[in-house]
């Protein structure tokens, strides 16, 4: 019966210190966004405390005649949402989704083409460190050098050399639309799986702004914490009934225990949101964001400071900063922006000259703001912030002005008024 403030005051003055940190600072990580109140009420709640391994209907734990509710509800606001025949709500994370997805499919040692981490790809399609670069033979495509646009010929190339089982199409930082039809095309050709993680476009293809890859791939996954803007988790969709049936022994009994009810409730939350015009709306905003972001570094002022954006713009909720030709470094630029109160994460180029710890680029996504409540007028004086502070001329003085100018956005938009320190 302890209130969090009495029983552990070191870990309460962290999470008011965290919420502090989000409602004054700019937060542009483009894989990250802001739950709703109601989301995180479904998680902070008792569904917690328990075991339901198993699906709804078929558990192996007594008691779950709520929690299979709130599962069967996630399922199907999830299918309706992205008109999908079957998904799984339970994978714990987008990694974990990934995972229990290629396991149903793949046999170790089989062959996966999925794109080059250092050209936007993510660790879980084919990172040698990760679970799929050590359990399967990767071959990795790229984008191309003039244009940054992933390299389609090269994907017909490298699918009929080493004839992979599976095409993982998808990304994390790449500022453009991927051809779904073609890759399905290639994996027909060559017999393979063609699997897309949506993970970090799922909301802009839920708001109808991006292409679904769900009528093209075999299996599609994401996480629900992105431009989805649920809470921390993942899931796997399929129109295919036979396949649909091998996911979920993947996920249970094959990767995973317990599902994570708390979550899958906030899950099912989010997806009622993502069908709302007000979510479609916000998503319009993001793009619109980003389109502005990329159009102001482009300006001549910018383009002379050495600043460039990766493929000359974007059609995604990021864009992604070419630093290679400014004397400061992807690093630099990350403490620069993190300084005057915005938060980015920096990010390797195509064809980075500068090592992965240093790297040449920052990726900048307009997810989170907009979930604030970012209009146009908001994004152009954000984006003309960034253009400055990313210029090496910009002197001490001239970042604590812009620190100011974070300071009035953060206050003109605020973020979670209701929820205070002692929630
Ligand atoms: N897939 C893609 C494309 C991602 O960008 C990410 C996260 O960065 C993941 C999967 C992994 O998600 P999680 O961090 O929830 O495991």
């Amino acid at each position: 019966t302890r209130r969090l403030v009495d029983l552990d005051p070191a870990v309460h003055a962290a999470i008011g210190a965290e919420l502090a940190r989000q409602q004054g600072t700019l937060e542009m990580i483009a894989s990250e966004n802001f739950a709703p109140l109601a989301v995180m009420q479904a998680q902070g709640s008792v569904l917690t405390n328990k075991y339901a391994e198993g699906y709804p209907g078929r558990r192996y734990y007594g008691g779950c005649e709520h929690v299979d509710v709130i599962e069967q509800l996630a399922i199907d606001r999830l299918k309706s949402l992205f008109g999908a025949g079957f998904a799984n709500v339970q994978p714990h994370s987008g990694a974990q989704a990934n995972a229990a997805a290629m396991a149903a499919l793949l046999t170790p040692g089989d062959s996966i083409l999925g794109l080059d981490l250092a050209h936007g790809g993510h660790l879980t399609h084919g990172m040698k460190l990760n679970f799929s670069g050590k359990l399967y033979d990767v071959a990795a495509y790229h984008v191309r050098e003039d244009d940054h646009l992933v390299d389609m010929d090269e994907v017909e190339r490298l699918a009929r050399e080493h004839r992979p089982k599976l095409i993982m199409a998808g990304w994390s930082a790449y500022p453009r639309q991927l051809d779904f039809p073609r890759f399905r095309a290639i994996a027909d050709e060559v017999g393979a799986y063609l699997m897309v993680d949506m993970a970090h476009f799922a909301g802009l293809v839920a708001a109808g702004l991006h292409p679904s890859p769900v009528p093209h791939a075999h299996v599609v996954t994401s996480t629900t914490h992105k431009t989805l803007g649920g809470p921390r988790g993942g899931v796997i969709l399929t129109n295919d009934a036979a396949l649909a049936k091998k996911f979920n022994s993947s996920v249970f009994p094959g990767q995973q225990g317990g599902p994570l009810e708390h979550v899958i409730a906030g899950k099912a939350v989010a997806f009622k949101l993502a069908a709302e015009p007000e979510f479609a709306e916000r998503q319009q905003r993001t793009l619109t964001g980003a389109k502005i972001l990329a159009d102001r570094l482009l300006q001549t002022d910018s383009r002379a400071a050495g600043i460039n954006v990766v493929s000359g713009g974007t059609d995604v909720h990021l864009v992604l900063v070419d630093l290679r030709e400014s004397e400061l470094d992807g690093k630099q630029a990350e403490d620069r922006l993190h300084r005057v109160g915005i938060t980015v994460n920096r990010n390797a180029v195509p064809f980075d000259p500068r090592p992965p710890m240093i790297s040449s680029g920052v990726r900048i996504g307009t997810p989170a703001l907009a979930t604030r409540g970012f209009d146009e007028a908001a994004f152009t004086e954000v984006a003309d912030i960034i253009s400055h502070a990313l210029r090496p001329a910009t002197d001490d003085t001239g970042l604590d002005d812009l620190r100011t100018r974070v300071d009035a956005l953060a206050a003109a938009f605020p973020l979670y008024p209701d929820l205070t320190e002692t929630n």
